[in-house]
């Protein structure tokens, strides 16, 4: 079958192969795979970056993908041919041993692995999962649409779980890539005032796209008057920081009003020096957010089927076969969400 591999520890060693079909083994179900999203830390390690070092020299990418179930291996019962489901990426031990395991804080285990950076992922014909870490999809979900399950549980996350937002708050996100925009549409959802923050570069697609969805934007950077300028006058209750730059954070402190929450989703390249004094006198929370876990999953998958997320607004389709280009177009920021229709191999 075709897959769309990682081949090597550098830039760019990413391409289509012909490799073995893989076996469900026990407790494991073998799906073909529909559409496979590709993720912001795919393009990290296609461009080999550093921080991710665990990730497998070779590998199959892939871990935001919704399939068809075609078989399966001993033990397994709770499945009929043609049902179609989607993968929880960040898998933990299992073990009842385990603190964060038998709490449900799965994505906080010790020995986390992510399937599509760690083991082989679903940029591909098909793929095997263990069970556990399968999730049905309900009639009338498209692959398409629940191949973005995983980003909006991380968002879910985020937003739900960690950021403390009620309705009414005025909410920036800055960094509009996809988490951005979707804890934005999470934020919304729970009736805030959101507006998305990103550079000139953004400005092409990325903050076209979430001005088409309805949101107000900031452009910071360059010639632009700076986020604390152009927020002065405005009482910020939440800032989110999806964008990864330590300059965003050390800004938010002073954003933020007193008694009001920086939430941060984003992984970043180099250290954060942040004044602590300003956040203890003015009693600026920070509170951090990572990965995602079943529940959150399950509010995904709510919210694609009851149609909250403007799906067609947010992606791009590419056949399998030109996986390539997808990483190519992702890494020139010229798509915001590239998918892999995994069913166009040939
Ligand atoms: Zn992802
Ligand atoms: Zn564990």
């Amino acid at each position: 079958m075709k897959a769309l591999r990682r081949q090597a520890r550098e830039a760019r060693a990413v391409a289509l192969e012909e490799i073995d079909e893989p076996t469900p083994g026990p407790g494991q179900v073998l799906l073909e795979v529909r559409h496979c999203g590709v993720c912001g830390s795919d393009l990290h390690v296609y461009l080999n970056h550093k921080g991710y070092e665990s990730v497998l020299p070779q590998v199959t990418l892939g871990h935001e993908w919704a399939g068809v179930v075609v078989g399966w291996g001993d033990g397994v019962q709770r499945w009929e041919k043609g049902q179609t489901a989607t993968m929880i990426a960040l898998q933990g031990c299992l073990e009842e041993g385990c603190r964060y395991c038998s709490t449900g804080l799965t994505q906080l285990c010790p020995a986390r692995r992510v399937q599509g950076l760690h083991l082989d992922g679903g940029m591909a014909e098909k793929v095997v999962v263990d069970d556990h870490y399968l999730m049905p999809l309900p009639e009338g979900l498209t692959t398409t649409a629940a191949s973005l399950t995983e980003p909006l549980s991380v968002a879910d996350h985020c937003i739900h779980d960690c950021s403390e937002i009620e309705a009414g708050d005025r909410v920036v996100v800055c960094g509009p890539g996809v988490i951005g925009i979707l804890c934005a549409l999470m934020a919304r959802k729970r009736g805030a005032d959101v507006v998305i923050s990103g550079l000139d570069a953004d400005e092409p697609v990325r903050l076209a796209i979430a001005r088409k969805i309805g949101f107000e934007t900031m452009t910071v950077g360059g010639q632009h008057p700076s986020l604390t300028d152009q927020l002065r006058q405005q009482q910020v209750d939440v800032i989110v920081d999806a964008s990864g730059a330590s300059r965003v954070l050390e800004e938010a402190t002073r954003i933020v009003r007193p008694d009001g929450t920086i939430c941060v989703v984003a992984l970043y390249p180099q250290e954060v020096t942040i004044d602590f004094n300003v956040l203890v006198r003015n009693q600026i929370d920070i509170r951090t957010s990572y990965a995602s876990a079943r529940p959150n999953y399950q509010r995904a998958i709510d919210a694609l089927h009851a149609g909250e997320i403007p799906v067609d607004e947010l992606v791009r389709s590419y056949p399998l076969a030109a996986g390539v280009s997808a990483f190519e177009e992702a890494e020139r920021q010229e798509v915001l969400k590239p998918i892999l229709d995994c069913s166009k191999h040939g």
